[in-house]
């Protein structure tokens, strides 16, 4: 039986690995569908403290691998497809393997929605982006385009409108999710020009990324080019809890509730990470949830044995 099996290989994942291995736990980390999580999908990370220089996400998330299995814990490649928290020990299952731990710690993340235009997998990183907290820089002084229409758009499209020279924020409607505040706060921006109801249909982009967005007003259904260097999506992420549901409570959501750091409603069972975090979700606050899981982790085997 393992002391604590760790859902997720991110930040939060590998940091809770870190810390619980190091407290002297018996750790297995099952890695799922993408090994390192978000982070593998961004290019350089620049944000993330003690690396001057910055750092290529897909090389941190390497680095924080090989340091937790250092410490002893064990990465298994596959997916954690069922649980049942019901009774003590807690049963997980990747496939037909069944696995037996004294405690867990879901630390699965969110998954940032995409449009599914054609070439968003090739373009991500050149052009498409998920995170313009993580992007934003790169597009110091250039025009980009911002689509959704919630709180994160208007957050992202602020962020942006700061550092771009300017920020087309497209919606396919002309209500808006935002909150009437942070609407009010894009719409005042002198470098944010609103784009409603626009869709957008395609990128446009040539050997060295995008080059703009193809969109149609949703109204009169004229098709026209807007010219940008990048194209941001901020509409919505999806948190991976479904085969948790029965045993945390979640936000209207899905996100997991958490209180007095990562405890979920049942001992024994933490939630770190973007999985537990709607607002911050950056790879310097999830590590920090990580650490403190894996902390109250420690605490919980040592007082329940
Ligand atoms: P959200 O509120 O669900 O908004 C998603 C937006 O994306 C909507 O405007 C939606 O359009 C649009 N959208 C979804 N799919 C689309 C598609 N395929 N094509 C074009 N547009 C699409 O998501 P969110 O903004 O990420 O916010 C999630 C939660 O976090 C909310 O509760 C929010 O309040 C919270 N949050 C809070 C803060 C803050 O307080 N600082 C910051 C960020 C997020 P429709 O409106 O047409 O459906």
């Amino acid at each position: 039986m393992n002391d604590v099996t760790i859902i997720g290989t991110g930040p939060a994942g590998l940091t809770a690995a870190i810390y619980a291995a190091r407290g002297g736990l018996k750790v297995i980390i099952y890695a799922g569908m993408q090994h390192g999580g978000q982070l593998t999908t961004t290019t350089e990370v620049e944000n993330w403290p003690g690396v001057a220089e910055g750092i290529m996400g897909p090389k941190l998330m390497s680095e924080m691998t090989a340091q937790a299995e250092r410490f002893g814990a064990k990465v298994i490649y596959e997916e954690i497809t069922k649980v049942d928290f019901s009774k003590k020990p807690f049963k997980m299952w990747a496939g037909d393997t069944e696995i037996t731990s004294k405690a867990v710690i879901i630390a699965t993340g969110a998954t940032a929605k995409t449009l599914g235009l054609p070439n968003e997998a090739s373009l991500m990183g050149r052009g498409l982006s998920t995170c313009a907290t993580c992007d934003g820089f790169f597009y110091k002084n250039k025009t980009v385009a911002l689509v959704g229409g919630g709180d994160s758009a208007m957050e992202e499209a602020n962020y942006l409108a700061g550092i771009c020279a300017q920020v087309y924020l497209i919606h396919r409607r002309d209500v808006f999710k935002a909150s009437k505040i942070m609407l009010e706060r894009a719409k005042k921006h002198p470098k944010i020009k609103f784009m409603v109801p626009y869709e957008p249909l395609e990128t446009l982009s040539d050997a060295s990324g995008v080059t703009g967005v193809k969109i149609k007003n949703v109204t009169t259904g004229a098709v026209s080019d807007l010219k940008v260097d990048g194209l941001f999506m901020a509409i919505g992420h999806t948190p991976n809890s479904a085969i948790f549901k029965d045993f945390v409570d979640t936000d209207h959501h899905g996100y997991i509730k958490v209180t007095d750091g990562t405890k979920t409603k049942t001992p024994g069972v933490f939630a770190a990470g973007d999985i537990a975090d709607s607002v911050f979700r950056q790879a310097v606050t999830a590590a920090g949830m990580g650490c403190q899981a894996g902390m109250q982790t420690i605490r919980y085997i040592q007082e329940h044995g």
